[in-house]
């Protein structure tokens, strides 16, 4: 049995990375950037990797920048969009991740920053992005996730990218919980930049990707120092993640993600059905909205949520508060508190994610050993329990 739903955080290596990873660990493990012929076969498979993940994203392979992961990627097109237009505003919504928001603070200062508010659905109101781009200074950069993390409400991406280019504003899109989950054609097209890591779809943890737009080859920088990744990103490339990192993504082609989303979506609203009826007073959180197939956030009908994830950890079940606090503990959920929350009910919210693994019964011990330590905190049993921190 699968007892880990904590698939948004990140997921196991799946055994096609682990063998891409080790072939190369103990085969071309030179460094690309050197000239001699073992150094050759290793920049080799470093190109065949970049246009491998260009081809999947439709796009070309000069636009790939290999890097340590997304928020090395969310920091650096934050820093690019602000030396470029430092004294433009810059546009993120209200649920992005801390290393979009704390990058865009950084680097354009939190007075320049527009947060956009999201609906109490979850998703950006795609209106105010119109409104903002249409009535107010012209932004250098809109950022806005594919996916939420937390709430897994899918953002209308292929929209913003649309207003965007509309009124010729490049569109940035954190695409680290959508990638491995739905098919990824479309993506380079749409979005000027693109980032995502591969420790969320079955690769190794340190690696992720880049895209960069046309207009950014020639100044675009991450790191700086060596000239590797055509001087866009310095640092002797790690092959072996990312030869690990194309083999995950090459389990996940687009046609069998969209196939196989089908019956997944059918056990996650099997758990939540038997979710509900089992533990009464349980609410999902927009259980009408279009979300990620593997999530799930919901609120308990009592008891801060730590108490719930103590007893489901010493039952043996991986699950998370998403970033929402309990009460007393901790910063409330910016997500949460965007979608109109309040901050009692955040302490009570559980977030539980599974995996292309993860099969109906699964889910469905879920289910009942959530129903256990309901029947366990009612009956008020004194567990001591692990101390799982904020
Ligand atoms: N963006 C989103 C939406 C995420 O969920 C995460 C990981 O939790 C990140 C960025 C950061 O990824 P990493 O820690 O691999 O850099």
């Amino acid at each position: 049995m699968n007892s880990y739903f904590d698939y948004n955080a990140t997921t196991p290596i799946s055994p096609a990375a682990r063998d891409a990873w080790r072939e190369a660990a103990e085969h071309f493990w030179h460094n690309p950037s050197s000239l001699y012929r073992e150094a050759g076969a290793a920049k080799r498979r470093l190109e065949d990797a970049r246009e491998a993940l260009a081809d999947r994203l439709g796009t070309e392979p000069e636009r790939v920048v290999f890097t340590s992961g997304a928020t090395e990627g969310n920091n650096a097109v934050m820093a690019h969009a602000a030396r470029r237009q430092a004294a433009a505003p810059v546009v993120i919504s209200a649920i992005e991740h801390p290393s979009v928001r704390e990058a865009a603070f950084r680097e354009f200062g939190k007075e320049c920053v527009t947060e956009l508010s999201v609906t109490p659905r979850g998703a950006v109101d795609l209106d105010l992005l119109a409104a903002q781009l249409e009535n107010g200074d012209a932004p250098a950069l809109v950022s806005v996730m594919g996916a939420n993390n937390e709430t897994g409400v899918i953002q209308p991406w292929r929209e913003m990218a649309v207003l965007c280019r509309k009124h010729d504003v490049p569109y940035h899109c954190d695409a680290s919980q959508w990638i491995g989950k739905y098919p990824m054609a479309g993506l380079g097209e749409s979005c000027d930049f693109l980032t995502g890591c591969a420790h969320k779809f079955g690769g190794p943890k340190g690696v992720g990707f880049l895209l960069i737009p046309e207009d950014a080859i020639t100044d675009f920088h991450s790191l700086v120092g060596g000239p590797q990744e055509s001087g866009h990103r310095a640092g002797t490339e790690d092959l072996p993640g990312i030869l690990g990192m194309i083999a995950a993504l090459e389990t996940h082609q687009d046609a069998a993600l969209a196939e196989a989303r089908v019956g997944r979506l059918a056990d996650r609203t099997a758990f939540e059905s038997a979710l509900v009826e089992r533990v009464p007073g349980t609410c999902i959180i927009v259980s009408e909205v279009d979300r990620l197939w593997n999530t799930v956030m919901f609120v308990v009908p009592e008891h801060p949520n730590l108490k719930w994830l103590t007893r489901l950890a010493n039952a043996g079940f991986a699950v998370s508060t998403g970033s929402a606090c309990s009460a007393g503990r901790g910063n409330p959920s910016r997500v949460m508190e965007a979608m109109g929350l309040d901050y009692e009910e955040m302490g009570r919210v559980i977030r539980v994610s599974g995996g292309w693994e993860t099969t109906r019964a699964d889910w469905m011990a879920l289910a009942a050993a959530i129903e256990g330590v309901s029947t366990d905190l009612s009956s008020g049993s004194r567990q001591s329990g692990v101390d799982l921190g904020a």
